[in-house]
C-alpha cells in the first residue's frame, strides 16, 4: 500500500487543499490521510473539531481518503500510519524556503519518510486560507473558493 498524509492547519479547508488531495488521491496513492493539526503556532478561527468536520464535508465523494486530528511529531504520525510519504502543496515561490526547511527537518528525523510536493491547479495558485478568511470577514463572496459548508461556517464566524 502507498500511504501519504497530508498535514496542515486547514483554517478553514479550501478548494485548493481539496484540488491536491483529489489527484493525490485518484493518481498517486491508495490512501491519503488527511491530517489536521491541533497544535499550530498560528491562531486558529476554527477549532479543531470544526476543521475536521469542514474538510471532511470538503472531501466527501473522494474515495480512499481519511480526515484525522493529529498533535505532535508528524514523521511519528506517518509510522503508525504506515505511511512512506508526507504530502505538501506548493504554490508560490514564496512556500518554498519553509517547505524546503520543514523537509529537511523531517528527514533529518525520519530518513524512511519522503516528503512529496504537488503543485495546484492554476486556478488555485494564489489561494490561501488565509485570504479566504480576510474575503468572508469584508463581506466578499468566497463560494469560489471554499465548498458550500465552509462558505456557511465562515458567514457564523464573521456575522
Ligand atoms: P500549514 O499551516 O501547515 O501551512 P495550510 O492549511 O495552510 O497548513 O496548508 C496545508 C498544505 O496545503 C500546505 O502544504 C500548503 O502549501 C498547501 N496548500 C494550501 N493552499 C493550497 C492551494 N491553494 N493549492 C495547493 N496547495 C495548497
Amino acid at each position: 500500500m502507498n500511504i501519504a498524509v497530508y498535514p496542515g492547519t486547514f483554517d478553514p479547508f479550501t478548494n485548493g487543499h481539496r484540488d491536491l488531495v483529489q489527484r493525490a488521491a485518484s493518481n498517486i496513492f491508495d490512501k491519503v490521510y488527511i491530517c489536521v493539526v491541533e497544535n499550530s503556532n498560528k491562531n486558529t478561527v476554527f477549532s479543531l473539531e470544526e476543521r475536521v468536520v469542514l474538510a471532511k464535508k470538503s472531501l466527501e465523494n473522494i474515495k480512499n481518503i481519511e480526515v484525522i486530528p493529529f498533535s505532535g511529531l508528524l514523521v511519528d504520525f506517518a509510522t503508525k500510519l504506515n505511511a512512506k510519504v508526507i504530502l505538501r502543496g506548493l504554490r508560490v515561490v514564496s512556500d518554498f524556503e519553509y517547505e524546503f526547511q520543514m523537509s529537511s527537518m523531517n528527514k533529518k528525523l525520519n530518513n524512511n519518510i519522503e516528503s512529496i510536493f504537488l503543485t495546484p491547479s492554476e486556478s488555485y495558485a494564489f489561494l490561501s486560507s488565509s485570504l479566504v478568511k480576510e474575503i468572508a470577514q469584508l463581506g466578499g463572496d468566497v463560494s469560489t473558493f471554499v465548498n458550500e459548508d465552509v462558505k456557511k461556517a465562515l458567514e457564523r464566524k464573521y456575522k
